[in-house]
């Protein structure tokens, strides 16, 4: 199979940054496109140049139409306004759309469905192999304990995160209350300020911090009477998102139309 030509989304931001080089430096992927905001300086400039080293043959637009087309898989850590335009334009290539956006709305994620229909799209909220394990191991152990566990997810992130609670955090929330028969929806308490009153038995509660350039922390923790179990996950470099994101865009490569996740890539 020829090497997959990868467009990388929002190729400016932190984690657009670290996915080029990323797929630069992979031989089993080529970059072929990079787009960025209409707008923005990087527009017209080569991205290597861009990113402060040596030029590598790829031009930074805003012209997302006619960067997509051409691609077998888009890589999208962008918005959700942003992602669900991409997701039509990756759907009109048959390109597979790996998306490792946050922060989506319910409704939203309703409206990313009509792509799905044409190409494959493979969202996670944390693109990590061992976020991916902490998701299994926190359904096994909420499974295993009972309701007088209470369970309460806690997360770190750098001063620039824009949502709360993390993508992350709600994929550990949600496998917790599948290890308990039901849904996320069922068991979310409400972020907690002033009188709240007692803590609602098996309820899930989640709690973010957030300063400095913390790359990403998880806590999920099961706390009863005189003993606590504390499942733990610190990210401390990007680029284990961005070697997921990619392996996910090659795993998606001779995958039918549909919505996967990390779980289906690392056959979890
Ligand atoms: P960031 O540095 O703000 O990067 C986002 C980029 O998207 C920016 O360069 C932004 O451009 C660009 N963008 C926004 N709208 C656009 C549009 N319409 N067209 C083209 N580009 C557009 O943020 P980040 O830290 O990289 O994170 C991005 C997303 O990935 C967030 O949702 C974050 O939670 C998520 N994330 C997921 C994982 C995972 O494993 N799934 C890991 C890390 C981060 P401007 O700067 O010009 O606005």
């Amino acid at each position: 199979m020829d090497k997959p030509g990868i467009v990388i989304t929002g190729a400016s931001g932190r984690m657009g940054q670290m996915l080029m080089r990323t797929v630069l430096a992979s031989d089993q992927a080529r970059l072929v496109g990079a787009v960025v905001r209409p707008g923005s300086g990087w527009i017209g400039r080569d991205v290597g140049e861009a990113m402060g080293g040596a030029p590598v043959g790829v031009i930074a637009t805003d012209d997302a139409v006619e960067a997509i087309a051409p691609a077998q898989a888009v890589i999208d850590f962008t918005t959700p306004e942003a992602t669900l335009a991409f997701a039509e334009l990756t759907a009109q290539a048959r390109a597979v759309h790996v998306i490792g956006t946050t922060g989506f709305s319910d409704a939203q994620l309703v409206a990313l469905k009509p792509a799905a229909r044409h190409a494959p799209i493979i969202r996670a909220g944390n693109m990590s192999l061992g976020v991916n394990l902490l998701v299994g191991l926190t359904r096994k152990v909420a499974a295993a304990l009972g309701e007088d566990w209470d369970i309460e997810v806690v997360e770190a992130h750098h001063n620039r995160k824009v949502d709360a609670p993390s993508g992350t955090a709600l994929m550990l929330g949600e496998a917790a209350a599948e290890g308990r028969g039901t849904t996320l929806a069922d068991l979310r308490t409400p972020a907690r300020e002033g009188i709240t009153g007692a803590r609602e038995k098996g309820s899930i509660g989640f709690a973010a911090i957030r300063g400095g350039d913390v790359v990403g922390e998880h806590d999920v923790i099961f706390a009863t009477a005189g003993e606590r179990v504390v499942l733990r996950h610190l990210a401390t470099d990007r680029a284990i998102f961005a070697r997921g994101a990619l392996r996910a865009a090659i795993w998606g490569q001779d995958k039918g139309p549909g919505e996967y996740d990390m779980a289906d890539v690392l056959g979890l």
